[in-house]
């Protein structure tokens, strides 16, 4: 005897978006930086981030940026909501880290979101709170105004509290913190004419990075003197033929000199389109230059802003938008390390020259 052969039937909406969720939101760090996403998306100049328990608790986000519409405030955590995008096409050219308006409803699936809000326009802040990307209360009670600056602040409380498998997946607070400051130490490399702050509830800030303080201090304030007193600034020249060819019209940073002593691994940093992401044959590339310079077991610092053309970039090939795939990436990563490797090699000469004085 067969088994009676199971209808078709579709997935309960909540089903749906607790699985989309899941693939957008892994840990604490990621929520962590869509909502600081959506805070520079905002214009924001200032960002201060408070975390509680490793943000399984809570993570705290207020920004001063632009704020958020009352009247956009009930749709806001619906899957597909976004200001950002309108048409495909506009993928192409995106200059927005967000177009995908699946953030906050994804966060509002697995955890208790809470906003405050308020745009320039508004006399008061106004106060809401989602749960599986509804407003709670609904329009008629579910928006309270509140005292409060122009500006969002954003508390995502019991992350993951109706997915006991992800919770347990998770490292320890500890760990899950580092993630967090790992994520809001890059961004706030990058991202010059804004502040960051991020501190444990009820502990000292372990970030401080004040809104005009420039590039270099930046690194100075998160990976220390060592670090700031051995870096080189990168601004590769390409040539009008090349961004035509090849897509890459910008490669700028800063990166360790030859003398830099360091033993510890950090993790290269890459922005693509000013997006953080991975890429391992870059990384793979530059270390393999850097062996060639510095003394065995030593390691560099790198950080590294690629601008390529929009339409040579898909930004859209992974969930966490963590990897992003560009074309002519050999062509790209050779011309980066040879002229990386003759800024190096030039300084490497002017050193010897000066030790042999
Ligand atoms: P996306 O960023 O892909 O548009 P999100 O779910 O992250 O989707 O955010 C949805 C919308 O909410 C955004 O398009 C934006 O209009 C608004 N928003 C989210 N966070 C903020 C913020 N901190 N300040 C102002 N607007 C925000
Ligand atoms: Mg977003």
């Amino acid at each position: 005897m067969t088994e009676e052969r199971k209808r078709i039937l579709p997935l309960d909406k909540n089903v749906v978006n607790l699985i989309a969720a899941g693939e957008i939101i892994i840990a604490p760090s990621n929520a962590l930086k869509e909502l600081l996403e959506n805070s520079i998306d905002a214009s924001a100049t200032q960002i201060e981030i408070i975390i509680k328990d490793g943000g399984m608790k809570l993570l705290q986000i207020t920004d001063n940026g632009k704020g958020i519409y009352k009247e956009d405030l009930p749709i806001l955590c619906e899957r597909f909501t976004t200001s950002k995008l309108i048409e495909f096409n506009d993928l192409q050219n995106i200059s927005t880290y967000g177009f995908r308006g699946e953030a906050l409803a994804s966060i509002s699936h697995v955890s208790q979101l809470n906003i405050i809000t308020k745009t320039d326009n508004d006399q008061c802040a106004w106060k809401s709170t989602y749960k599986n990307g509804d407003l709670i209360g609904g329009i008629e009670n579910g928006i309270k105004p509140v005292a409060g600056k122009t500006g969002t602040i954003i508390s995502v409380e019991d992350l993951f509290y109706n997915v006991p498998s992800r919770l347990r997946a998770l490292k320890n607070s500890n760990e899950e913190y580092s993630s967090i400051l790992d994520v809001v130490s890059k961004y706030s490399i990058h991202v010059e004419n804004v502040g960051f702050n991020c501190q444990r509830q009820g502990k000292s800030l372990d970030i401080m990075i004040r809104k005009n303080s420039n590039r270099k201090d930046r690194i100075r304030s998160i990976y220390g003197s060592n670090i700031a007193n051995n870096l080189i600034s990168v601004n590769i020249e390409i040539e009008e033929n090349f961004i035509k060819d090849f897509g890459l019209i910008k490669c700028t940073g800063m990166i360790s000199n030859t003398s830099f002593e360091n033993k510890k691994l950090i993790q290269p940093i890459f922005f693509i389109n000013h997006r953080l992401i991975i890429c391992d044959p870059l990384r793979r590339a530059i270390n393999s230059l850097y062996s060639t310079y510095l003394p065995k077991g030593h390691k560099p610092f790198v950080y590294l802003s690629l601008e390529i053309k929009p339409q040579n970039v898909d930004v859209n090939v992974h969930p966490t938008k963590r990897e992003v795939r560009f074309l002519n990436e050999d062509e790209i990563i050779d011309k980066i390390i040879i002229s990386i490797d003759k800024l190096l090699s030039e300084l490497d000469s002017s050193r010897k020259f000066l030790t042999q004085q």
